[in-house]
């Protein structure tokens, strides 16, 4: 997925595998290592969180 980096100041590609995600104060986080410049990268996303009975 693409997300913003802040320290190349563009978009970079990074790989699904190497997303991880968080949850910080009820709040979905995506935290990925930008791949050009290897600074960490994080993006909050929509609080979708999913109820647990879903496997
Ligand atoms: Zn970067």
């Amino acid at each position: 997925m693409e997300m913003f980096c802040l320290k190349c100041r563009k978009k970079v590609s990074v790989d699904d595998s190497s997303i991880g995600e968080s949850v910080v104060n009820g709040r979905r986080m995506l935290r990925a290592c930008c791949p050009q410049c290897s600074s960490n990268m994080a993006k909050f996303v929509k609080a979708t969180i999913q109820p647990q009975t879903l496997s």
